[in-house]
């Protein structure tokens, strides 16, 4: 049996600590995936190897969440949005104060910003940055 490169809580720990983002490579195919596991989910191989994912990823698709448990009543209406990130990895989050479903079009670039609050908070690109200004 394998050993994995680290635990379950270090992997989701990283989320709302700063970073880096932490997925696996496999070793055979080269998948990168953002979710934390002891074999490749598309051709079974394994141990995987630990990988550094980007912080910065373009929506794949979103929806707007209007009413908002007390924790984020202060954040809604938010998107809850689906990233996939540059270099490989596909992770689920939110992002606070999305007003208009423009705002999470697909394909818009967006940037891990952490956060105190739980999942994976993104926040848009400004158009025309390469610094990434957050906005
Ligand atoms: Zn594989």
């Amino acid at each position: 049996m394998s050993t994995p490169p680290h635990s379950v809580s270090e992997f989701l720990r990283a989320y709302e600590s700063g970073g880096p983002l932490r997925g696996f490579r496999c070793p055979r195919c080269r998948v990168v995936t953002a979710t934390w596991g002891l074999a490749c989910s598309r051709c079974g191989a394994r141990p995987l190897e630990e990988a550094t994912l980007s912080d910065r990823g373009r929506i794949v698709a979103g929806t707007i969440v209007v009413v908002a448990s007390d924790e984020f009543v202060n954040d809604a209406p938010y998107a809850y949005v689906l990233v996939e990130l540059d270099g490989g990895g596909r992770l689920s989050g939110w992002m606070p104060n999305v007003h208009t479903d423009e705002e999470i079009a697909p394909g818009t670039p967006v940037q891990f910003t952490p956060g105190y609050k739980p999942g994976v908070q993104f926040a848009r690109i400004a158009p025309g940055s390469a610094e990434g200004t957050l906005r």
